[in-house]
């Protein structure tokens, strides 16, 4: 089984994108936990409705329900997960290791990043409501406006948590919470850092080089 692998960065990174190269080419499971958590405020449960604001305003959604989430969908002896968007702080990563990973190989990959361009990223990005592809208005617009190239949905979604107002909280919580992370990871052995800022295919070659 290929090794576990865990996509560490900022917002706008490009983790989603690469992700989902990750499954399409290589056969990995990916697993969101910014996903988990907006199919449940799609749902309208209570745990829903509890993060609603919370997500809105760019802030994290406390570690306990996370981590209830995670472990509710992911199921490590049925595949290689590539894990997007957990852990967000220290005591999320030792968690994931004592309660999900445990002692099955793993890797972590950093997309290093100037912090300083993604604000303007962030809000310029688009996601497919139907077939979840990812666009940037300033780098990667679709072809016909409002329209996807992939399954031609014309559902092209701007996330509610893409405004300034939250970017810029969610941009100052991943400032203040990632060091710990990346030395938590370095000590191990297990840290990888791309450069993120390389074209899409440029990174998918480095992520893919760590993979194997
Ligand atoms: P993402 O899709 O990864 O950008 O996450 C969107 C939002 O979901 C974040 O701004 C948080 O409010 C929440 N979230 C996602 N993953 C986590 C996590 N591991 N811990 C806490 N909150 C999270």
């Amino acid at each position: 089984m290929k090794a576990q692998l865990i996509l560490l960065g900022a917002p706008g990174s490009g983790k989603g994108t690469q992700a989902a190269r990750l499954v399409s080419d290589l056969g990995y499971k990916h697993i969101s936990t910014g996903d988990l958590l907006r199919n449940e405020i799609a749902k309208e449960s209570e745990l829903g409705k509890k993060v609603q604001g919370i997500m809105t305003r760019g802030e994290l959604v406390d570690d306990t329900t996370v981590l209830e989430l995670l472990n509710a969908n992911c199921d490590l002896t049925s595949g290689s997960y590539i894990f997007d968007g957990f852990p967000r702080n220290l005591d999320q990563a030792k968690a994931l290791d004592l309660e999900v990973i445990k002692d099955v190989a793993h890797k972590a990959i950093y997309f290093d990043i100037d912090l300083d361009i993604l604000a303007e990223r962030l809000v310029n990005r688009r996601t497919c409501g139907d077939c979840g592809e990812i666009y940037n208005l300033l780098f990667k617009a679709p072809k016909a406006k409002g329209v996807c190239d992939k399954c031609s949905g014309t559902n092209l979604n701007q996330r509610k948590d893409d405004n300034e107002e939250s970017v810029k909280t969610r941009l100052g919580v991943f400032k203040s919470t990632i060091d710990p992370v990346l030395s938590y990871y370095e000590e191990k052995g297990a840290l990888k850092r791309v450069k993120a800022s390389a074209t899409s295919a440029e990174v998918f070659e480095e992520v893919k080089n760590t993979v194997k």
